[in-house]
């Protein structure tokens, strides 16, 4: 449908009021912009094309916003961290099959991160489809993300996208959340219902994620723990910074004196740079503590499944868990006390049962810990003042983590390997939800879908540290940065190459290693061709120099810091989960 048609749609419907008229008209387009906007939906991520465009055209004349992007993928991710930043299903539209697909590892992405996302696909004809007879982008699509996320749901009468719409985001933000898929045939759109009917087939959900609070018995279960620990740890993972309840976890905290970890995006949820933050002496804590309360946080590969060197001597810990999903308990190890419901109610409940007579940890302990931190501070701090040129990681971190600590408000973006693996234990963050990252997969290419869609949900400048590897993956969309005007700036750790710029072909042929890209590149040039800042940074002074100009401008901009090719280790910090072949030696 033109726009031309939705007003004519709804001139009908203006007059209709008198008798005898025939009934004013509305259709598929129409519901579905209805649908999201009554439940409080205001941007759509997308990449337009058949049959889609016209709902984009759409919604932007109904007041939401669109942001276009470039691929599908990268349009994906943003709906999935809009989601993680809000509370709020992100809703992302594609067109049919290649769209869908392209779509559909972000969609997979926000399921395994536990983000509420929404993928919205156009799909080919059912009946088509379903005889295989070979339609324009034929693929069922509903089979096909079924496996991927946490529910799918097909819609075939424009009466049903209300309902529709309103399952779909109940099933997203509801106990665990994740992303859900829903199917819209082209031939819904244009689908005519009477606009009476259809104005009553809309739902607004109500308490969509509803409190789920946890059984007093299982938090008396995990204050006795506590109380009897000598070694006591608190782990913070990103569904505690997803759950919003930052001043009850600050006041758990500080009431009960415990030390704590935060995971790399519960970073900021409490300031790295807080007292009881064991962050600085993160190895010491994870082996030696002898009760540790994992908050929104999983015991996956990320921890270590739980056991292992990291976890010190096999049994040696007792887990307490808080979780919404009753399933994650004991996934890796016996969590001996399971607290099962939404982080606010449970964190709440747990406050209200420390009592006044609640003791701090043992001094030995907190001493212990606080000794590990400033020994690993102190031997870190003249790494981080490297003037080297050209830089290496330290030195253009160091740079870096003085601009962040500046303006705390920003947002950052991280992705890479080692680029990655170094930022999140040199850059602190002061506040909850400003660290977004390659998650639970670690996952490269979020980068720029990350990047627009913190921008646009939050306003706040946003800082992205890219690997020039990971940044391949998204890196056209500067142009929507430029394109949409967003306070972004992206600064590109660039030593030419995967992990390194050094590999060369063992063969001594013209083709270039795998592992490398084009030397002395300019990624600064990509932003200038689309009319923003580039900047092209050889020492840590003019690093820092060019970000603080860019944050403080709020124009788009790109740095092209220049890394020493040699700086950087096989696979960042998780060179072990890479089998290497023991009769070749495969990295120099
Ligand atoms: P990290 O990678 O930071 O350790 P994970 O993604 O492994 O974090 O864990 C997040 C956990 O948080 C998931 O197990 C998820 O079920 C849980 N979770 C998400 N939102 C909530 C919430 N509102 N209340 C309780 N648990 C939540
Ligand atoms: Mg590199």
């Amino acid at each position: 449908m033109s726009s031309a048609v939705a007003t004519a749609v709804k001139n009908q419907a203006a007059d209709t009021s008198q008798t005898g008229a025939p009934p004013a008209l509305t259709d598929g387009f129409q519901l579905v912009i209805d649908a999201l906007k009554l439940n409080g939906i205001e941007n759509l991520y997308s990449v337009p094309g058949i049959p889609i465009s016209d709902l984009l055209r759409l919604a932007q004349a109904e007041g939401l916003r669109v942001i276009s992007f470039r691929h599908e993928q990268n349009a994906g991710n943003a709906a999935a961290i809009a989601g993680f930043l809000t509370k709020k299903p992100g809703i992302c539209l594609t067109v049919s099959a290649p769209g869908f697909l392209n779509g559909l590892t972000a969609l997979a992405n926000a399921t395994t991160n536990c983000f509420p996302m929404i993928l919205i696909s156009g799909s080919s004809e059912r009946e088509i489809v379903d005889l295989q007879q070979g339609d324009y982008e034929e693929m069922d699509q509903l089979a096909i993300a079924k496996p991927l996320c946490k529910a799918a749901f097909r819609v075939l009468h424009a009466e049903d996208i209300g309902i529709a719409v309103a399952r779909a985001i109940r099933a997203a933000v509801s106990g665990r959340p994740g992303g859900v898929y829903l199917d819209l045939p082209a031939k819904l759109f244009s689908q005519v219902v009477e606009i009476e009917a259809g104005r009553k087939s809309l739902v607004k959900v109500i308490d969509p994620a509803p409190a789920q609070i946890p059984a007093p018995s299982a938090v008396i279960r995990a204050l006795d723990l506590l109380k009897g620990a000598k070694r006591p740890l608190i782990v913070f993972g990103k569904g505690a910074a997803y759950a919003q309840a930052d001043d009850e976890i600050r006041a758990l905290v500080e009431k009960s004196g415990l030390p704590f970890l935060q995971m790399s995006m519960a970073k900021g949820l409490l300031p790295d740079t807080h007292p009881q933050s064991a962050g600085a002496a993160r190895s010491t804590v994870l082996k030696d503590a002898d009760v540790v309360m994992l908050v929104g946080a999983r015991l996956n590969w990320l921890l270590s499944h739980g056991k292992g060197k990291t976890w010190g001597e096999p049994g040696s810990k007792k887990f307490i868990q808080i979780d919404i999903e009753p399933r994650e308990m004991d996934s890796n190890v016996e969590i001996v006390a399971p607290v099962v419901g939404d982080i606010g109610s449970c964190v709440s409940a747990l406050l209200a049962g420390l009592g006044d007579k609640w003791q701090a940890p043992p001094a030995d302990w907190i001493n212990t810990i606080n000794t590990k931190k400033e020994a690993n501070i102190s031997k870190m701090a003249p790494k981080l003042m490297s003037n080297a040129s050209p830089m290496n990681f330290h030195g253009a971190l160091g740079a870096l983590r003085r601009v962040t600590a500046e303006r705390q408000d920003a947002i950052l973006v991280n992705e890479g390997a080692n680029t990655l693996d170094l930022a999140r234990g040199i850059i602190d963050m002061y506040q909850p939800r400003k660290r977004l990252d390659v998650g639970t997969w670690g996952v490269m290419g979020i980068g720029m879908g990350y990047a627009v869609a913190a921008a646009v949900e939050t306003g706040k400048p946003v800082l992205a540290i890219e690997g020039d590897s990971a940044f391949g993956f998204s890196g056209m969309e500067v142009e929507t940065i430029c394109r949409y005007k967003l306070p972004v700036c992206v600064v590109i750790f660039n030593n030419s190459g995967i992990y390194r710029g050094t590999d060369v072909n063992p063969t001594g042929g013209d083709d270039p290693s795998p592992m490398v890209f084009a030397a002395n590149s300019r990624y600064d040039k990509m932003m200038e061709a689309f009319g923003g800042v580039g900047v092209h940074v050889t020492n840590p002074d003019e690093l820092y120099r060019a970000v603080s100009e860019a944050m403080d401008s709020g124009k788009p901009t790109l740095v092209n810091a220049v890394i020493d090719p040699a700086a950087g280790t096989e696979s960042g910090n998780i060179g072990s989960l890479n089998p290497t072949s023991s009769v070749r030696k495969a990295a120099p």
